[in-house]
């Protein structure tokens, strides 16, 4: 696939999972030069940080064009997230759903915290376009996933420090299996089995056991995303 190329940077929100790791190839196909960004916040699948390395090495290895345009890569430590939260995805606790049909996971405000030091970040390091894996069609219904959850966030960004900003969401209106299709029209099989193998889902953290769609415990909510967006990807090709 080819994307016209914007004369300018990006800031990819990278977390080492499989919807950012695509976007992050995605900004990659379609911006001068890209830098990311990722967030310790004490989430349980810390592993995923581990597989941000792991990724980013591996593109630039396997797909030195790409790899060209990567620039650096910044971890925040954002401890403080989870020390307010009281969630299954910052506490060893079981994953279950709540009466609003939020399950317990939801970190309250997580991405609107990300995108904001983000354009913090970009501020500083003239990078005004964002990239961000939230996608409101096959997810679990987080709202600051939200397309106009992320349309307001962008107009205050812009406002609250008198700079433009643009919010990239190039995942927002696809499914999982739309998103493995996305990575195989960008990079093709190899592309595919990379982000299969090396970028990571599983809310408990667990990289054990392989699966046909890539590790993790095989059971909670994301692993159930990411399997059935794999299998139905497989189904259509
Ligand atoms: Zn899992």
């Amino acid at each position: 696939m080819t994307l016209g190329v914007i004369e300018a940077p990006a800031l990819v929100l990278f977390s080492g999972g499989q919807d950012s790791a695509t976007c992050l190839v995605w900004a990659l196909a379609r911006f001068a030069r890209v830098e990311t960004i990722g967030f310790d916040y004490r989430q349980r699948h810390r592993v995923e940080l581990g597989c941000r390395g792991a990724i980013l090495g591996r593109l630039r290895g396997e797909f030195p064009a790409w790899g060209a345009k990567l620039g650096d890569d910044h971890l925040l430590d954002l401890g403080v997230l989870g020390d307010i939260s009281e969630t299954a995805l910052t506490r060893d606790s079981e994953i279950a759903f709540g009466e609003g049909g939020l399950p317990n996971t939801f970190v309250p405000g997580r991405n609107l915290v990300f995108f904001t030091l983000a354009a913090a970040l970009g501020y500083r390091r003239g990078l005004r376009h964002l990239v961000g894996g939230m996608c409101e069609t096959d997810y679990s219904g987080y709202p600051d996933c939200r397309d106009d959850t992320l349309k307001a966030l962008q107009a205050t960004l812009s406002l609250g420090m008198d700079h433009r900003f643009v919010i990239h969401t190039p995942l927002m209106w696809r499914d999982k299996a739309a998103t493995w299709a996305l990575a195989e029209a960008l990079g093709g099989a190899a592309l595919v089995e990379l982000i299969r193998t090396e970028s990571h889902s599983c809310y408990r953290g667990e990289r054990g056991e392989e699966h046909d769609w890539g590790y993790g415990c095989g059971a909670c909510p994301a692993c159930d995303l990411r399997a059935q967006g794999y299998r139905r990807y497989i189904a259509n090709r």
